[in-house]
Parts: C-alpha cells; structure tokens; sequence
C-alpha cells in the first residue's frame, strides 16, 4: 500500500513498477471525484457519483474510504479478496487515513510505503508543474500535504522521491521482499 503527498511522484511511481511487474494487480478504487485529463474509467479510477457511493457505503462495499480533497475516495473490498483467494499481490494507493483502516483489516498482509517529495520547494513546484488544478486546489492540497507528512512515521517503509529510478529500485526491493521493515 502506497501513501503519497499529492505531487510525490506515487502515480509515476506506480506506474513503472505496474509496467515492470504486470503480475502485480492495481486495486482501482472508485471516486466522487471529476476526472481529470488523462484519466480513464475503470483504469485510474472508478467514476461514481454521490449517491452511487453513499450506496457502497450503505452495502458495505469498500475495505477503506475517505473524504480527501472534499470528495470521497474507497478501495473496493471485492476486487482485493478475490485477489488475494488468487495468491496474487496487490498495490493500493491510498490516502494516509484509509492507510491506518487497512492495515487494521489486514494485519500482516500489507505493507505500507509513504513516497515523500525531496524538499518543500520541489514539492510546490511539481504540484504547479502539472497544470490541472486551481490555485485553490494546489493551496488545500499543500495544507492537507502538511498534515499526511507528519504521519509518514506510521509507515514500514519512507521513501525519498529525489531521483525516479532511484524510488523506483527501492520500491521494487520492497515489495518483491514482501516484508515488513
Ligand atoms: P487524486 O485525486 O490526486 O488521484 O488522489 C487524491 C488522493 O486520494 C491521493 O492521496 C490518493 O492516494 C488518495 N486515494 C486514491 N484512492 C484512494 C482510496 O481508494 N482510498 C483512500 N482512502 N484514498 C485514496
């Protein structure tokens, strides 16, 4: 399970360990929120509206969900039982509150990363860089950034996104060791 500060690098992250490790599943959670350019139904995201996932909620249907960013975000359960009836490995990507239910669903089948950006600096700058927020949106994702940094030492394992390849080789070691730090 991958946490991440918005503009942390996770997505990038996650997509090169997908496109080394097609073997390793990606759990697609379902979100309130509008997609984005580049986004896909059913590959990124699961687009649902409101009702559509107070109705999950009433049934149940997700391991985890949270409110991020004033919309709701959930990881559905099925999709990760029947992964792992399968054996096969799964990666989530989660925000830090759904981090603490899962890894309190699943005692001993996760483990937990949190990719941290090099420096603050960089940090506003790679959320500016990716041109599809508001500046009211870049402005609540660095307050909310500040609060899920300080819960990164609830995590197995930190790493530092400074260089791509780098963060990628130690997520791989990780999450090929399957073991908890
Ligand atoms: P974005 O909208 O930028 O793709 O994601 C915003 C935040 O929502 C990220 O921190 C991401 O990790 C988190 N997120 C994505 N999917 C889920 C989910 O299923 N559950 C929870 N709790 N957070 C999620």
């Amino acid at each position: 399970m991958l946490s991440s500060v918005a503009g942390g690098g996770k997505s990038t992250l996650i997509q090169k360990l997908r496109d080394k490790h097609p073997e390793i599943l990606f759990s697609v959670s379902c979100t309130t929120r509008p997609p984005r350019p580049g986004d896909q139904e059913g590959v990124t995201y699961h687009f649902l509206t409101k009702e559509e996932f107070e109705k999950g909620i009433s049934e149940s249907a997700f391991l985890e969900w949270a409110v991020v960013h004033d919309q709701y975000y959930g990881t559905p359960s099925k999709f990760v039982e029947d992964a792992f009836a399968k054996g096969s490995s799964v990666i989530m990507d989660i925000d830090v509150q759904g981090a603490g239910i899962v890894r309190d669903k699943l005692p001993g089948r996760v483990v937990t990363i949190f990719i941290l950006p090099p420096n603050e600096e960089e940090w506003e700058r790679r959320l500016r860089g990716r041109g599809t927020d508001s500046e009211e949106n870049i402005l609540k994702r660095i307050r909310n950034g500040k609060l899920e940094l300080s819960r990164r030492g609830e995590f197995d394992y930190q790493i530092v996104n400074d260089d791509l390849e780098g963060a990628l080789r130690d997520l791989e070691t990780i999450v090929l060791s399957g073991k908890k730090s």
